[in-house]
């Protein structure tokens, strides 16, 4: 079995050129956009809701490899969950990236662990779930600043 280093470096690769993801949700009815000036990664994040739960989700917008990464599998992570669930996962993402807690509950999200080593990349990681977040809360602008 692969080392998580070696797991996350394929998982970061493979979807930051290949992103699933990509493009903008039709009827959109949530949309934020999200600014990392650090890195210079910029995102559009749109998303449509069925009642509480996330239908569909999208990103679109320029950013490196990581942002990128992220984004796609915040986008597969979310899709099918309710808001709540949403910002539980958001929230676990956060603690494990910025190295507050370990999660046991991510799934392939855990990859994203190994960014805790390098602090400039957490903002790059964590980008596409505060814009998430913003455009659920309606607010159209999210900024790791
Ligand atoms: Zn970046």
């Amino acid at each position: 079995m692969p080392d998580l280093r070696e797991l996350y470096l394929e998982m970061v690769t493979d979807h930051a050129k290949r992103p699933r993801n990509r493009g903008a949700v039709a009827g959109a009815d949530h949309q934020a956009h999200g600014n990392n000036p650090l890195c210079g990664d910029k995102l559009r994040i749109t998303l449509r809701l069925d009642g509480d739960r996330i239908e569909e989700v999208a990103f679109d917008g320029e950013g490196c490899a990581i942002s990128t990464a992220s984004a796609d599998l915040m986008a597969e992570t979310i899709c099918g969950k309710t808001l709540d669930e949403a910002r539980v996962l958001f929230r676990g993402f956060k603690d494990m990236v910025t190295g507050v807690q370990e999660s046991t509950d991510l799934g392939k999200l855990a990859v994203f662990a190994g960014v805790r080593e390098f602090p400039m990349r957490v903002k790059c990681a964590t980008l596409a779930w505060h814009t998430m977040i913003a455009a659920l809360e309606g607010r159209g602008e999210a900024t790791t600043e």
